[in-house]
């Protein structure tokens, strides 16, 4: 029986509902006057249900899909700007003692090279991580209670924000590590991290099921329900996910945005955050296995109506994308992305040898850092290296609070402009930050609030004369 409200994973995850769901999208395939209903309330910019979500991706009317992409990105422009959030994983160990069928890191897999990182190699890596200028950093470990336990994760979260080299330094640190206990994520709080993500990868749990046949990830029911343990645990900002190209797409679409409902009507926030990763080639993974791999246009599609739907929470994309699908997809609401990625482990302070084979997948786009920042300013948008909100307390119901009134955008636009002058200063090409600059001037007029402009004016000559680390 479907309860948005229960803390029972099928409830609130009820097949039926989202095969009623389904029906109920197939039938009104195309139906014009509801689309344009769902559209017009969708600019209110108070989201959509999971049913009207599956209306508009049902629809594949050229001139409705246009529409739709449109409210999309003027939706992303009125809650955030046009500044687009940096950030890059760091891989700490790729031990893990589950079985899943779409992942390198799964434990029969004899062919990659197993490595952890001591706190010493952590060190070099978040020195070279800041070399490159992030300040935010996605943790990633496979599943393994001998080699990966969480004191090893929350030891390694205070080495990373210890670190200081040069003028740079880790000032959030999300975590994305197996579904834990209540005690765990209390801990992970306690250690100071930014979000807390996890992906679902499928919400069919028979799926789930056979993509998982071994270890504890296999518990459909725990994993599921991971999110609101996090949550009683005290972390604030949750960061969810499905791989694309695992089941049935629209299943899984629909899935998600119920879990969104759930996490806000039984916890009061929704997820600070979407990740929409597709599946990609890794070692001893066969992508043909996975025949229903979505195309550039449903993933087109389904980024622009998340951003519809569920207008306050962040949409994150990776490396695993291209170039030109990143292109298309910065203009339909995506707010943060990945740069510079490496997906092995230890691979940032020394590249890996051809034999070692630590990645978890293939990147799509290898860029370097300053590369994607000089792309980014090309296209208007604002590369934006801050972290300020966590910093200041603004989680949870206090942000979705923020991004609600419409306010936020009053403190991503100039935080914007200075952590990219921090980074136009002690990490930018000469060209990059030629382009730089000149954004930086022209933004500042846009800054509607005087003082604020002010501010920001004498911040940008602070960082001028070395001084680093403002923000609102
Ligand atoms: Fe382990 Fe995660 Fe890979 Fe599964 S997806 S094998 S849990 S690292
Ligand atoms: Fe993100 Fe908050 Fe910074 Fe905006 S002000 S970019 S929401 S951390």
């Amino acid at each position: 029986m479907y309860n948005v409200k229960s803390n029972v994973a099928t409830e609130f995850i009820s097949d039926e509902e989202i095969l009623s769901t389904l029906e109920f999208a197939q039938k009104n395939k195309n139906n014009k006057k509801l689309i344009n209903e769902i559209l017009e309330k969708a600019k209110d910019c108070k989201g959509l249900s999971h049913k009207e979500a599956a209306v508009l991706l049902e629809c594949d009317l050229e001139d409705e899909t246009q529409k739709m992409y449109k409210l999309a990105k003027e939706i992303k422009q009125r809650f955030y700007g046009n500044r687009i959030v940096m950030f890059a994983p760091l891989y700490l160990s790729n031990y893990c003692v589950n079985g899943c069928t779409y992942c390198p890191y799964h434990h029969k897999n004899k062919h990659i090279r197993r490595k952890k990182l001591t706190q010493e190699e952590i060190k070099n890596e978040v020195i070279a991580l800041q070399d490159l200028g992030h300040k935010r950093l996605a943790l990633e470990t496979g599943e393994d209670p001998v080699n990966n336990p969480i004191e090893y994760v929350l030891e390694s979260i205070k080495t990373i924000y210890s670190i200081k080299h040069k003028n740079g330094a880790i000032r959030r640190v999300n975590v994305n590590i197996a579904a834990t206990t209540v005690e765990n994520y209390a801990k992970l709080k306690e250690a100071g991290i930014g979000t807390y993500i996890l992906f679902q990868e499928t919400y069919n749990k028979k799926a789930y099921e056979e993509l998982h046949p071994t270890g504890p990830k296999h518990d459909y029911a725990y994993h599921t329900e991971a999110m609101d343990r996090a949550m009683d645990g005290g972390i604030d900002d949750v960061g969810m996910g499905v791989l694309f190209g695992l089941n049935l797409y629209k299943y899984d679409f629909v899935g998600l945005l119920m879990h969104a409902e759930h996490l806000e009507a039984a916890k009061g926030v929704g997820p600070h955050t979407i990740s929409v990763p597709r599946i990609r080639p890794a070692d001893d993974i066969n992508p043909d296995e996975f025949t229903n791999a979505i195309s550039d246009e449903i993933f087109q599609k389904i980024v622009a109506i998340l951003r519809i739907t569920v207008p306050y929470t962040g949409l994150i994309i990776s490396t695993r994308e291209s170039q030109k699908t990143r292109e298309k997809v910065l203009e339909l609401g995506v707010s943060q992305i990945s740069g510079a990625s490496c997906t092995s482990v230890g691979g940032y302070s020394e590249k890996e040898k051809e034999e070692d084979n630590s990645a978890q997948f293939d990147v799509n786009d290898d860029r370097t850092l300053d590369e994607i920042v000089n792309w980014l300013l090309e296209m208007g948008h604002i590369p934006s290296f801050c972290t300020a909100c966590y910093r200041e307390g603004r989680t949870g119901d206090r942000f979705m609070t923020l991004v609600k009134a419409g306010q936020i955008a009053n403190c991503c636009q100039p935080n914007a402009l200075m952590t990219l002058k921090e980074y136009l200063e002690d990490y930018a090409s000469e060209d990059t930050k030629k382009k730089g600059e000149e954004v930086i001037r022209n933004e500042i007029p846009n800054i509607p609030n005087e003082k604020v402009r002010k501010v920001v004016l004498e911040h940008l000559e602070d960082l001028n004369e070395g001084k680093r680390d403002f923000r609102f």
